[in-house]
């Protein structure tokens, strides 16, 4: 919650978080910073999701994931994008593999938005985490200053009520 001029402002963080991502990411032709894993991560999808990680894992490759077949039904993570913790890897991977499935292989541009929707979701804080100051400053910034105002998915980051209809649901006006 903050408050601009004579209106308070009620934020989604994990929205506007989500949206400073994708737009980041987006304009950056993302470069995740990768980090190899000392012990592949086994993953098993069920097997469609695993066909398709499987086809693009080219593109999953841009995106940090390094992903091969491991014993006909599993994938074997050799490495990841930092941001993620080693037990978001499988529900990342799924999610990817579920948005890659809706957007299918004829549509690489659509598919790398969709991939790096999951990212910039996956990279944003968390709405029931408690957060540092400093993090929802920066959120709120970015909010107040018009930068951030729809989620990836269109919609708002934020309400607002102006002084004049607060004073009004307490009947002062
Ligand atoms: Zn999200």
């Amino acid at each position: 919650m903050v408050e601009q001029g004579d209106k308070v402002l009620l934020i989604d963080k994990h929205a506007a978080h989500e949206r400073a991502n994708f737009d980041r990411l987006k304009a950056a032709d993302y470069q995740p910073m990768v980090q190899e894993l000392l012990t592949p991560v086994t993953v098993s999808p069920a097997p469609e999701e695993l066909e398709i990680l499987l086809e693009q894992s080219e593109l999953l490759a841009r995106f940090g994931f390094e992903v091969e077949e491991f014993g006909g039904s599993a994938l074997a993570v050799r490495s990841a994008p930092d941001y993620l913790d080693a037990g978001d890897i499988e529900p990342a991977l799924a999610e990817l593999a579920r948005r890659l499935r809706v957007t299918g292989s004829a549509d690489p541009a659509g598919a790398r938005d969709e991939l790096l929707h999951t990212m910039a979701c996956k990279a944003a804080i968390k709405g029931g985490w408690r957060s540092g100051a400093e993090e929802l400053e920066e959120v709120a910034r970015m909010v107040m200053s018009g930068e951030v105002k729809y989620c990836p998915h269109g919609r708002p980051v934020a309400i607002e009520m102006t002084k004049k209809q607060l004073e009004k649901q307490f009947r002062r006006a």
